[in-house]
């Protein structure tokens, strides 16, 4: 409703403005300007005038004497004397009598100029001023003036726009969207041959990937008008405002075909129309407008619409079939050397040392999206300034990823020395337990600094390369690693702590999907006991057998869970030696590196000291 009332208040406001300055105009300027000027003498100067012949018209007034020179162009004015000789000598020098001396302008010229020129004036002034108002608000949007525009920002081709060279990675993506810039540059390659291109694209994957960095892209390649809008920005709060933003997006765009139409975060739109109570009126009429004008045109009429969405599997049917939203690109995570790639198109931005090894920093940053890279890179930044270096260095780099991992290291949180020492324990028996099985990424790093997402410690390990299938003894040993952490603290110390209630979590969720997704269980075989819901946003799953059916899942979880744990345990027992050694190094050191680890860990045995510190506890 706001909208509404804004445009107004201002307008009457200026309407006052408008009618004092009419008033003082015509009180103070109008007189200036409508007589002539004046110009008041003395009676020497009068009587001079007279004898030298130099009188044109005069008037003799009650109180004064009005006179011009003999040429008429000037005006005098003097005051009266007691002069019986005046008339007499005036009329001897040859001047005029006149009655109205004052040229009065003609009354219909002056009300024009008094009234209606100001007011012709003033109107003008106020539509600009209006018109301006209405741009800066957001224009014809608000509802006063023409309801139901859409504001879709259009991007004609500008030179310092992204490009395809911007998104790193993501190639299939590209490649897709290069076609369709290609049919916009030379659509005729494609008529000849009676291909026709698709009306619609999605582009679906997990939040962060550059789905609206490529749409942007396409923008900066293509030759042609680029309508740009977001899902939300269709949805008012007036039923039917929606419907028809679409409909005056979808003309606008005919008129400039060949053009491209992005709307971004199709979700707030697109959604399944539910037979549920809680409608959306609004929504729903929206959507159902976006469809019709999908049908509306022919194919190859030039109009290209882009979405993008991460929860494709909540879109309505309707709007992804063929003919519609008929071709899914699917910008997903980026593997090993897409991350390598993104982290080098973004390292362009800053200074980083010659030696930086970017490979090393994409292994790490295993799982990380394209923006977490892009915000790697930038912390990296900040630090070195903090620093007071001139470029990022390595290890800038590294201690970055551990931000956007795990959050800053918390400077004054207070472990007591007990809980430092149970910390050490837990992060070694977390890389104990992973080096001393096979099929495991190699430990990169342990730290038990606190950090300010909660964490007190980690152990960061890295994969060599690309990982797309995981094997049943992979997943066993990864359940097995995240409780070797507890396993240590069992096996040091004979107590446990709430310090792995994360790891329970992680290795719930990894025997569970063992269970009812992989099919790794001897009982069910491969039966799909869970379905994936959100597969870009977290990925729950919601389970879809009978009651029965559950209890034994959680029965087999339970097992298979436990079954790891003890085996972890085992493991740390058999290495008690090198548990504890390992343990008081991380607990003096806080850090220590992937290397120096392993090296300690293939010491001779002989070489162990002799008394075994953390025992006593
Ligand atoms: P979303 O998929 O959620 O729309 P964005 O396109 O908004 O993600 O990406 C956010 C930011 O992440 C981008 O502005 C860019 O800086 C960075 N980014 C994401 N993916 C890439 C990529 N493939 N190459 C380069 N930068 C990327
Ligand atoms: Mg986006
Ligand atoms: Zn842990």
């Amino acid at each position: 409703m706001n909208e509404v009332k804004t445009p107004k208040k201002p307008l009457i406001s200026y309407y006052c403005i408008v009618i004092l300055l009419l008033l003082l105009f015509n009180m103070l300027v109008m007189p200036m300007i409508s007589q002539r000027q004046v110009k008041e003498v003395d009676y020497n100067t009068f009587m001079e005038m007279t004898y030298n012949d130099n009188i044109g018209k005069v008037e003799l007034q009650d109180n004064q004497i009005l006179f011009t020179d003999k040429d008429n162009t000037q005006l005098y004015k003097t005051g009266l004397m007691s002069d019986p000789e005046l008339t007499q000598r005036l009329y001897d020098h040859g001047a005029q009598f006149a009655s109205e001396i004052q040229e009065q302008m003609s009354p219909v010229l002056s009300f024009l100029l008094s009234w209606v020129l100001p007011i012709v004036i003033f109107v003008g002034l106020g539509q600009m001023f209006t018109k301006q108002m209405m741009k800066k608000m957001g224009g014809p949007n608000s509802m006063m003036f023409g309801a139901g525009k859409s504001n879709a920002k259009v991007y004609v081709k500008s030179s310092e726009g992204i490009k395809f060279t911007d998104v790193a990675g993501e190639d299939e993506a590209k490649e897709n969207l290069s076609e369709i810039v290609d049919y916009l540059h030379n659509p005729n390659k494609y008529r000849d041959i009676g291909a026709s291109m698709p009306k619609g694209v999605l582009l679906v994957g997990p939040p962060g990937t550059g789905k609206t960095l490529l749409a942007k892209a396409v923008a900066g390649e293509a030759n042609v008008p680029f309508f740009s809008m977001s899902g939300s920005e269709f949805v008012e709060m007036f039923v039917g405002m929606g419907a028809s933003k679409v409909r005056d997006l979808f003309r606008q765009a005919k008129e400039k075909a060949p053009c491209i139409v992005f709307i971004d975060e199709i979700d707030a739109i697109g959604k399944k129309r539910d037979g549920q109570l809680s409608t959306n009126d609004e929504r729903e009429q929206t959507l159902n407008q976006l469809l019709t004008e999908m049908d509306g045109f022919e194919d190859n009429t030039g109009v290209i619409i882009l979405a993008a969405t991460n929860r494709p599997d909540s879109l309505d049917p309707a709007l992804t079939r063929p003919g519609r939203f008929d071709r899914r690109v699917p910008v997903e995570l980026p593997d090993l050397k897409g991350r390598e790639a993104i982290l080098r198109v973004h390292a362009k931005k800053i200074k980083v040392a010659g030696d930086v090894d970017f490979g090393k920093i994409a292994r790490m940053a295993s799982g990380a999206s394209g923006a977490e890279l892009a915000n790697i890179i930038n912390e990296a930044a900040l630090r070195a300034v903090r620093a007071g270096r001139h470029s990022a260095t390595q290890a800038d780099l590294e201690e970055s990823i551990e931000v956007v991992i795990a959050g800053y290291q918390k400077k004054n949180a207070i472990l007591t020395d007990e809980e430092k020492r149970i910390v050490a324990y837990h992060e070694i028996g977390h890389a104990l337990v992973a080096a001393l099985q096979s099929h495991s990424a190699p430990v990169q790093k342990i730290t038990i600094v606190p950090r300010t997402s909660g964490a007190l410690g980690y152990t960061m390990q890295v994969d060599e390369g690309n990982h797309y299938l995981m094997s049943k003894v992979e997943i066993e040993n990864k359940i097995a690693t995240l409780t070797g952490g507890r396993a240590a603290e069992e096996v040091a110390f004979g107590s446990v702590t709430t310090g792995a209630s994360n790891d329970i979590e992680q290795a719930t969720k990894l025997a569970r999907a063992m269970i009812t997704r992989y099919g790794m269980s001897e009982d069910f075989d491969m039966v799909a006991l869970e379905t994936v819901t959100n597969q870009y946003l977290g990925g729950d799953a919601s389970l879809a057998c009978s009651t029965e059916t559950q209890t034994n899942i959680d029965r087999q979880v339970v097992a298979l869970v436990k079954k790891q744990h003890e085996k972890a345990a085992q493991l740390l027992l058999q290495n008690r030696g090198k548990l504890d050694q390992l343990a008081q190094y991380l607990y003096e050191k806080e850090t220590i590196t992937g290397d120096e680890f392993m090296a300690m860990l293939n010491e001779p045995a002989a070489q162990l000291p002799q008394d075994m510190p953390g025992t006593q506890e």
